[in-house]
């Protein structure tokens, strides 16, 4: 009491004696009827009235009984009964605070019992499946922090069926999940070179290997622009792309060769395409939209009907490339969905174009390496003398390095060494969020720390 009392005389003016005094009878007045209630109070609990729980509180207790009444994230095998209302779909553009969600599934229509009812139900009965509906999220899945991706399989309700509006109620697990551009399951990566105007960059080629690699995911490697080379140089690449332990498929957004196979590759996946600017990404995706019957696909693949408006039919602008960055212009976060004229869909964020290998460490990157893969695996049951060898050519190494990419592995595993490093040195002291990494044009790694930690 001594110090709270010491405590509010400082904040005041210095009091004149008297007013001293009143204040000090003042205090012990207050504090002997707060001992009297305190008294009162345990011998007879009614008399003390309870404090108000603190709203904050009550709210969060709510907001956990609701969240228990939330069905746990949906396994891809669920299939929820659906009400009229109800449908899945998937997450094909976010904008702002609304996802566009195209209808996959409904609920079964009621069968109509009499004859008049079975005309009735023909002439209502508007195909639902493929129709496109704009969505908000439940505030729940934000407040639990339920992210919605594109790509995502969602269960929607509340469906306005004549406006096309309805409300994300929840999200089926993910098969995968890539963080640039933020896509949920993704089926398949295209990374997409040329063969001419940029010529394939061997290491840079190698980055996006590596990083297209290490997300798991199965990939397609392409080069582009077959008609500015000749064959010779075609077969050239071939060749040595092969011998990286890839099948290219060449292809030409130009005079539209090796299209129909890209297409057929394409089908019922869901695609993003990484590749480096001017490649022709841009090009590609418009030449596999505007191609409305499809390279070989039938009239009934092109399903999808689109709201008035959606940005789904315009084109991606071709060649404009911001220097500075390296990204496209166009290049936005929001990533959106598009569906191919011959089934599947295409990412149509093309521009990010500097693979970071966050994801990569120095004890992973072999894998990432389909010809040390294959050296691994031919040379069973012998294995490397370490568990965890580097295949640095130390004695009992299985990995040799007579092979072209090998120069570029070691590249990588200083790059990737140096950034574990200065990571282990930095986030064990720093938090997090406090450190940016900069990828550099070119490869490597700046940092950045947006404060500064002692002890660092
Ligand atoms: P992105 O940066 O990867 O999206 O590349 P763009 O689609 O913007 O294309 C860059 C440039 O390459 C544009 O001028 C295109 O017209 C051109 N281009 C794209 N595909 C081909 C092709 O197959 N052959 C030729 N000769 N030029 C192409
Ligand atoms: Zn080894």
């Amino acid at each position: 009491m001594r110090v709270s009392t010491i405590s509010i005389l400082r904040h005041r003016a210095a009091p004149s004696l008297p007013a001293f005094s009143d204040y000090l009878r003042h205090v012990s007045f207050r504090l002997s009827t707060f001992r009297f209630v305190c008294m009162a109070a345990r011998q007879n609990p009614n008399i003390y009235r309870k404090p108000q729980p603190n709203k904050n509180i009550l709210k969060a207790r709510d907001n956990v009984k609701e969240i228990s009444s939330l069905s746990p994230v949906l396994s891809l095998d669920d299939g929820p009964p659906l009400s009229q209302n109800q449908a899945i779909g998937m997450v094909a553009a976010a904008q702002a605070n609304f996802m566009r969600v195209i209808v996959q599934s409904t609920c079964e229509p009621e069968k109509p019992r009499t004859f008049t009812e079975l005309l009735e139900s023909k002439e209502e009965e508007e195909p639902k499946i493929g129709v496109e509906i704009l969505c908000v999220v439940r505030a729940l899945l934000k407040k639990i922090k339920r992210r919605v991706l594109v790509g995502d399989r969602v269960l929607v309700g509340s469906i306005d069926w004549v406006d096309r509006r309805g409300m994300i109620e929840n999200v089926f697990d993910r098969s995968s999940e890539i963080a640039d551009p933020p896509v949920a399951n993704v089926d398949h990566l295209l990374v997409l070179f040329s063969m001419e105007q940029p010529k394939p960059e061997p290491f840079s080629l190698t980055r996006f290997l590596v990083e297209a690699e290490s997300t798991g995911i199965p990939l397609t490697l392409a080069l582009n622009k077959s008609d500015l080379v000749d064959e010779e140089t075609q077969l050239a690449w071939k060749a040595r792309l092969r011998d990286w332990g890839y099948e290219p498929l060449l292809c030409s957004v130009e005079s539209k060769h090796g299209l129909d196979s890209l297409e057929f590759i394409l089908k019922e996946q869901t695609t993003v395409i990484v590749g480096p600017s001017g490649v022709g990404k841009s090009s590609l995706i418009n030449a596999l939209r505007s191609n409305q019957r499809g390279y070989g696909a039938s009239e009934m693949d092109n399903w999808f009907e689109p709201i008035e408006g959606s940005k789904w039919f315009e084109e991606q602008r071709v060649g404009e490339v911001s220097t500075r960055s390296g990204r496209g212009k166009h290049t936005t976060r929001h990533v959106s969905l598009l569906p191919l004229s011959g089934g599947g869909y295409l990412a149509d964020t093309p521009g990010f174009n500097q693979p970071s290998l966050m994801k990569v460490t120095k004890k992973s990157l072999a894998q990432m390496f389909p010809e040390i893969r294959k050296m691994v695996i031919e040379s069973e049951p012998i294995k490397c003398s370490f568990n965890d060898c580097l295949h640095l050519g130390e004695p009992g190494c299985v990995v040799k390095g007579d092979w072209e990419r090998y120069a570029y592995y070691l590249q990588l595993l200083d790059e990737i060494k140096i950034r574990e490093e200065f990571q282990l040195r930095t986030l064990g002291t720093k938090r997090e969020g406090d450190v940016r990494i900069l990828q550099v044009q070119g490869g490597g790694y700046g940092y950045q720390t947006t404060r500064t930690t002692a002890g660092t």
